[in-house]
């Protein structure tokens, strides 16, 4: 039987002098703003598309099923807590429409500004929309990219789909892991 548990990581607070960020307009969405979580020193960087909610509508503390799938399959693969950092794309979750474009294009200079303070090791990027706007290509995809280490902004950057798309599909959760113990390996080699 499995021993792992899912964990709420520790949140890396917002920089002071962007908690009250409006550059891109998703404040309007009343979603609140989450910086990263995980280790803030960690060697590899995750980088999703939005933060899904940490608390429940009473404010109790949750493991979404993102998080749940992304640390089982890293886990799985061999890499411990304090070896990853989890950020967005968006600190903010869109919770209506938007223009999508325009606000990734915004928030992204916040992860650049993030990258060039943390420097990771490697980066792992987790979807369609993460890879398409860290690639800054719109044609870019996981199907296309995975399996491959891929130089953007120079740093060494794997794909993998997104957790919850391998929720759904369950098909694809032997090629997730496949996709962490990739990054793993690498991982330990560079050690
Ligand atoms: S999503 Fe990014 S740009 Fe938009 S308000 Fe939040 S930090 Fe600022």
């Amino acid at each position: 039987m499995s021993t792992f548990c899912p964990e709420l990581w520790p949140e890396e607070p917002t920089p002071h002098n962007l908690e009250n960020c409006r550059e891109c307009g998703l404040y309007e969405h009343g979603s609140r703003m989450v910086w990263g979580e995980g280790n803030p020193e960690a060697p590899i960087m995750v980088i999703l598309d939005n933060p899904g909610a940490r608390e429940d509508r009473e404010g109790n503390s949750i493991v979404c099923g993102t998080r749940q799938s992304l640390q089982q399959a890293a886990s799985s693969a061999g890499l411990k807590m304090e070896d990853l950092f989890v950020t967005f794309i968006l600190k903010r979750r869109p919770v209506r429409a938007y223009e999508k474009n325009q606000v990734r294009q915004i928030c992204m200079m916040h992860l650049e500004q993030q990258l060039q303070k943390k420097k990771p090791e490697l980066i792992v990027c987790l979807g369609n929309v993460a890879v398409q706007s860290f690639f800054q290509n719109p044609e870019a995809d996981v199907k296309t990219l995975r399996g491959s280490w891929h130089n953007v902004l120079g740093y060494q950057t794997a794909v993998a789909y997104h957790p919850l798309a391998v929720r759904r599909r369950p098909n694809l959760w032997s090629m997730f892991l496949d996709d962490w113990r990739f990054v793993a390996e690498r991982y330990h080699y560079l050690k």
